[in-house]
């Protein structure tokens, strides 16, 4: 789907003030604001727009960026080898609020759902290699994460004894409080801070938990990675991340990919390059080359007189497509001439001879440039 453009989003024209910026999108923010328009998907993926299209615009330097380069200044992999979304886009509703709408509406940051906490996410980098990430490959990883508390089964508190009512919340874990904002004054149902939205209160914690309900533990998790993945990139492992309050769903196990350099073979997008040294008689007489790829060497002939710098391409020969394996990109083979060093005698006498016999020697190495600069 094309994206919209920024201003257009917010109403405003290209050369608008940082004022005129915050109040245009504080008039989108209200009208769809998920507390005023509760199941709209249509009013929550405009607020989401708005909101992302503000923190763009209310931020000189990624304003700058987006007037020079439009949407593809925050396109991790512009100009690559068009991956777009299918994983974690690392954008989501409490990122926003978090960072915006914290600051424009003058709340507490985060807005907190009601009700049991559900578990955080777990953020980990994975280094692999070059090969690993063109073909794919599964992975063990150790993720420092949490399980729920065998003595007590989650409940916090000691085997035995049981949980009083919260008197601040009646029992229900919630509480109405009325917030004076930018927007008015906004009625909003918030977690209890007594009971912290668990409606009971633990006077005996339990002692293996502290009363926390759950324990620290490192956990295995096999995580499978497709085939075309690239430097940078994100999976998200659904419901790997810390487990949640009782009744609430656990957070996801978030893993970035690192590609380690490869020694010959450099990846930009699903295309490879490399640079093939030859002899210069390999050069001027033509040759036989054996070729690195993924698939193993191949064969490819360079002509008699090839020069230094020419670029063959090796088709399909690259990374796969992350979305569909059967396109790959290609391999880009760039050849370059050794001049040779520390010559035996015989064998300076023997290119002596030769530039002798060819009388080889480049014109403009002899006479210099000729007519380089124009006379007027
Ligand atoms: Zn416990
Ligand atoms: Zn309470």
């Amino acid at each position: 789907m094309e994206k919209r453009d920024y201003y257009d989003i917010l109403g405003v024209s290209k050369g608008a003030q940082d004022t005129d910026i915050k109040k245009a999108y504080r008039k989108v923010a209200k009208k769809y604001h998920p507390d005023a328009n509760p199941d709209n998907k249509e009013a929550e993926s405009k607020f989401k727009e708005a909101t992302e299209a503000y923190e763009v615009l209310s931020d000189e330097q990624k304003r700058a960026a987006y007037d020079r380069y439009g949407h593809s200044a925050f396109d991790q992999t512009a100009g690559g080898g068009g991956f777009s979304g299918g994983f974690d886009t690392d954008f989501d509703m409490n990122d926003i609020f978090g960072s915006v709408f914290g600051d424009i509406f003058g709340g507490g940051g985060r807005r907190r759902p009601s009700g049991p906490m559900p578990g955080a996410d777990i953020r980990q980098t994975i280094q692999i290699a070059f090969e690993e990430a063109a073909f794919g490959c599964e992975k063990e990883i150790t993720v420092n994460t949490s399980e729920t508390c065998a003595t007590c089964h989650g409940s916090k508190a000691k085997p035995g004894t049981s949980a009083v009512h919260c008197s601040k919340c009646g029992g229900t874990g919630q509480i109405r409080v009325t917030q004076r904002t930018i927007l008015g004054a906004m009625q909003s149902v918030q977690t209890c801070d007594a009971c912290h939205g668990q409606g009971k209160i633990i006077k005996e914690p339990c002692t293996t938990c502290h009363g926390q309900g759950k324990v620290r533990v490192q956990k295995k998790v096999t995580i499978s990675i497709p085939a075309g993945i690239d430097h940078g990139q994100t999976l998200r492992v659904s419901g790997k991340g810390e487990i949640g309050e009782v009744g609430a769903p656990a957070g996801d196990l978030l893993v970035t990919i690192s590609i380690k350099p490869h020694e010959v073979l450099e990846r930009k997008g699903n295309d490879v390059y490399m640079r093939m040294p030859i002899s210069f008689a390999q050069a001027a007489l033509g040759a036989e080359l054996s070729i690195p790829t993924l698939d193993g060497n191949v064969k490819f002939s360079i002509q008699a007189g090839t020069q230094t710098s020419t670029t063959f391409r090796l088709q399909s020969k690259g990374i796969p497509n992350i979305r569909n394996k059967k396109y790959r990109g290609d391999q880009y083979v760039e050849v370059y001439i050794v001049v040779p060093k520390n010559l035996t005698d015989k064998q300076k006498n023997i290119i002596r001879d030769f530039e002798n016999e060819t009388g080889d020697q480049t014109e403009e190495s002899k006479k210099g440039w000729q007519n380089i600069f124009k006379k007027k």
